[in-house]
């Protein structure tokens, strides 16, 4: 079971970044208003993910942990519903048998919290301890029994760069949860929680940056628009500053991005791309999901329309900041 472990470890797994994305990824699915992440270097030393959610009783703590006995795809039509669903279960496994994981948790329920230590996916520990309510997961020494894994990952700034990205798009997708990154002792990212996108926005890619951006609005029968873009003045050489949410889920798409830097014509010089984040709402229906590990792709039904959409809402944002 542990070889299988860190097989899907290499999938799920990728590199610390992936790590903290899956661990944030289970704290929003357990209702947490506080994130709060703690880094050392990499990545490679230490990541600490600490929330205020549901928490994990007793009984299911360590099953949390261990891969189910039977497997939830069962049939190869499954596998269509398992896109939409994600990885589900994978994560905390295969993390645990590529590194020294401990996962500490406490629902309001219970008085006193667990403690679950592994080693490399071998069960170490269960202890009880005293907690707040929430859990605690914390990742040492991440791939120290899969050197080849190590052996890949890039320096400390470009691996503690993907974290922050990681951290960053997260943010800016949940304005309502207070997140927090901190590096080396230094909390390096700090969102409210109070619910305010252009404030969360402040905390991601900087205050002054964030007051001169623009809002975006606009909906229809099918689509709804909300957001912040930027004045044709304020634009980057590169597309690092695109956030793109569907339906809450952070997406990369290629077609928002080219319908946005449609919308603003010739306003904006060759090779040079807007700022922007947009939440983007539409039915379920509209919209097929590609779920890697990694990454999420999103292919419209209705590509044409929903481009026209954007670049409509552009037009009428544009228009209304004109002095
Ligand atoms: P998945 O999220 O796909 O269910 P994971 O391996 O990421 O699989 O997590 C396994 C299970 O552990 C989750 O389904 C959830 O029940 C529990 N869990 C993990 N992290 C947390 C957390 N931060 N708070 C509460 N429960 C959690
Ligand atoms: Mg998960």
């Amino acid at each position: 079971a542990n070889s299988a472990n860190q097989i899907a470890a290499g999938e799920v797994v990728e590199r610390p970044a992936s790590v903290v994305k899956e661990l944030v990824e289970n704290s929003l699915d357990a209702g947490a208003k506080h994130i709060d992440i703690t880094i050392e270097g990499n990545g490679v030393p230490l990541i600490r993910v600490r929330d205020d959610g549901s928490g994990i009783g007793r009984a299911d703590l360590p099953l949390a942990v261990i891969r189910h006995a039977t497997s939830k795809i069962t049939q190869i039509e499954d596998l269509d519903h398992l896109q939409t669903l994600g990885f589900r279960g994978e994560a905390l496994p295969s993390i645990a048998s590529v590194s020294h994981f401990e996962i500490s948790s406490r629902p309001e329920y219970e008085e006193a919290g667990l403690s679950f230590t592994l080693k490399g996916g071998e069960e170490e520990g269960l202890t009880e301890i005293g907690c707040p309510v929430g859990t605690s997961v914390t990742v040492r020494d991440l791939f120290f029994n899969t050197p080849a894994r190590l052996k890949f990952l890039k320096s400390t700034a470009t691996e503690f760069g993907l974290i922050s990205d990681t951290v960053g798009r997260i943010a800016l997708a949940h304005p309502e949860i207070a997140i927090s990154l901190t590096h080396p002792q230094q909390v390096v990212l700090q969102t409210t929680g109070r619910g305010d996108l252009r404030e969360a926005i402040g905390a991601v890619i900087g205050y002054d940056l964030a007051r001169q951006l623009i809002p975006i609005q606009m909906s229809d029968e099918k689509w709804r628009l909300e957001g912040f873009i930027s004045p044709p003045n304020l634009v980057r050489s590169s597309k690092q500053a695109q956030f793109f949410m569907v339906n809450g889920r952070i997406i990369r798409s290629p077609l928002l991005s080219r319908a946005l830097a449609e919308g603003y014509h010739t306003l904006i010089p060759a090779k040079h791309h807007p700022i922007a984040v947009l939440h983007v709402s539409l039915p379920p229906s509209e919209y097929d999901v590609n779920v890697h590990p990694t990454k999420m792709d999103v292919r419209f039904k209705d590509e044409a329309g929903l481009s026209q959409f954007i670049r409509e809402a552009v037009n009428a944002a544009l228009l209304r900041s004109k002095p």
